[in-house]
């Protein structure tokens, strides 16, 4: 997901010809890897936020977001933290692995300040997953192979865990407050609910 940064662009910034909205703004650098600690059963403000854009923008519905914090296995995921969403997508199905492209495209393509991954950074996502591959923000969102501890082999893992019928978002920390610069001239959500998730009951690690 990496690109060049062209000179001429970088020339024209420098000297003010071209200051677009966000992209005069510092850019957030990568996130780092913040596990779930503290049990928020509800979407955080900027988690409401970035979901409601994703259906807005690009068509689907969320099939999931807020989820229970297990007793026993306490915060395992962060849709116990308020900090996930999941996207309806069928990978079998055209349209919608071409909705998941646009979206993966609007991440992660460079502003016209020639930063990288620049809605992705802005809006604090921490990692993405779908269809087997995992997209970490600590390795510059490069694409990696994907499988959830819960299966000790691909075969025998349901679609779900494969995230084959969802794209699921985790944000950091500060993305999921909404304190991250994408937030900034965006409205508090009007509802902190969002519908429970089809895949609980899963097993620690990214998801
Ligand atoms: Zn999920």
């Amino acid at each position: 997901m990496r690109l060049g940064v062209p000179a001429l662009l970088g020339l024209l910034l420098c000297l003010g010809l071209l200051a677009p909205g966000h992209a005069a703004e510092p850019i957030e650098d990568y996130s780092s890897y913040q596990p779930a600690h503290k049990c928020h059963p509800a979407p955080k403000t900027g988690t409401a936020v970035l979901g409601r854009w994703v259906v807005r923008k690009f068509g689907g519905r969320p099939v999931g977001g807020a989820r229970p914090c297990g007793r026993k296995q306490g915060v395992t995921s962060e849709h116990q933290a308020g900090r996930a969403f999941d996207w309806s997508a069928d990978v079998r199905r055209a349209a919608d692995r071409r909705r998941v492209k646009a979206l993966l495209r609007a991440l992660f393509e460079p502003d016209r300040r020639g930063n990288e991954d620049a809605r992705a950074r802005r809006m604090g996502v921490m990692y993405v997953i779908w269809a087997d591959r995992i997209y970490p923000a600590w390795n510059g969102f490069r694409p990696e192979p994907y499988l959830n501890s819960a299966c000790e082999q691909r075969s025998k893992c349901s679609r779900t865990l494969r995230h084959r019928d969802h794209v699921h978002v985790s944000l950091d920390r500060d993305g999921a407050r909404g304190r991250t610069s994408w937030y900034a001239d965006r409205q508090a959500p009007h509802s902190a609910r969002q519908p429970s998730t089809s895949e609980a009951g899963r097993a620690d690690g990214p998801a």
